[in-house]
C-alpha cells in the first residue's frame, strides 16, 4: 500500500496529500522544478512538509522521501506566464497563458518513472476539472488515456487517483477539514502557495496571495463559500 503524490505545496496538493496518508501505509512526494517563475513554490513545499509531520505524527510515520525532478527543459519549450516575466491573460485559444501545454502528461510519466524504481505503482494528483480554467490536461478523459499508455508502455499497472477531480475549491477545504480537522486546514490556509505571481506578504483569511490572478480568484471564492 505505497502511493507516490504530486506535491507542488499549493491547496490541491496538499489537500491529495492528506488523503493519501489516510489511505496508503507508505506515501512518497514528488515535486517538479520546471522553470516556474517563482520559487516559492518549491520553498513552501519543504515547510509544509515538516510542519505537517509536526501537527500529525500518525502520518509522519507513513511520510516518506520527497523527490524534486528538475524539468528545467519544460520551462525552456513553454513560452508561458508561468515560466516567464508576462502578464497573464486569455489568448486566442481560450485557455490563459498559464497553460503549460501537457505539462501534467509529463509529470506523470515523470512519477511513474520514479514509482517503478520506488516500489509503488499507485499515483495521487490533484487535477480538478470541475473548477478550474479549462486545462485539458486536467480532465479525466485525459489522464485515464495517459494512465493507460503509461501501464503499457511500462508493462506494469499503474493507478491515478485523482480526489478533486469533481469537487469545487470549498469542497477540497472540507475534505480537508474532514481528513484532518481545524488543523490541517489552518496548515493549508497558511502554508500552502496557490498565487500565480508568487505574492506571500500579507496573510489573509483565504492564506496568501495577490487575490486577482486566477489561481487566487478561485482560492478566495472557495475559501468564502467554506467559510460561510
Ligand atoms: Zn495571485
Amino acid at each position: 500500500m505505497r502511493a507516490g503524490v504530486l506535491f507542488s505545496g499549493g491547496q490541491d496538493s496538499t489537500t491529495c496529500l492528506a488523503w493519501a496518508l489516510d489511505r496508503f501505509d507508505h506515501v512518497e512526494t514528488i515535486g517538479f522544478h520546471y522553470g516556474q517563475r517563482h520559487a516559492v513554490e518549491m520553498e513552501v513545499r519543504a515547510a509544509f512538509l515538516a510542519k505537517l509531520r509536526a501537527i500529525r505524527l500518525d502520518w509522519s510515520a507513513k511520510l516518506g522521501e520527497d523527490h524534486v525532478v528538475e524539468l528545467a527543459g519544460l520551462g525552456a519549450i513553454s513560452e508561458t506566464a508561468l515560466t516567464r516575466d508576462e502578464s497573464i491573460a486569455v489568448g486566442e485559444s481560450g485557455l490563459p497563458n498559464t497553460f503549460v501545454p501537457g505539462r501534467n502528461l509529463i509529470f506523470l510519466n515523470y512519477a511513474a518513472a520514479l514509482g517503478w524504481r520506488r516500489g509503488f505503482s499507485t499515483l495521487v494528483a490533484g487535477m480538478c476539472e470541475a473548477d478550474f480554467s479549462g486545462y485539458p490536461d486536467c480532465r479525466a478523459d485525459t489522464l485515464g488515456a495517459q494512465m493507460r499508455a503509461i501501464s503499457l508502455g511500462m508493462d506494469r499497472d499503474f493507478t491515478l487517483h485523482t480526489p478533486l477531480m469533481q469537487l469545487s475549491k470549498a469542497g477540497a477545504w472540507n475534505l480537508a477539514d474532514e481528513l484532518g480537522g481545524d488543523a490541517l486546514v489552518e496548515l493549508i490556509r497558511t502554508d500552502s502557495h496557490t498565487c500565480y505571481l508568487g505574492e506571500r506578504g500579507d496573510l489573509h483569511d483565504w492564506g496568501y496571495g495577490c487575490g486577482t490572478c486566477p489561481a487566487c480568484e478561485l482560492r478566495v471564492r472557495g475559501w468564502a463559500e467554506f467559510a460561510a
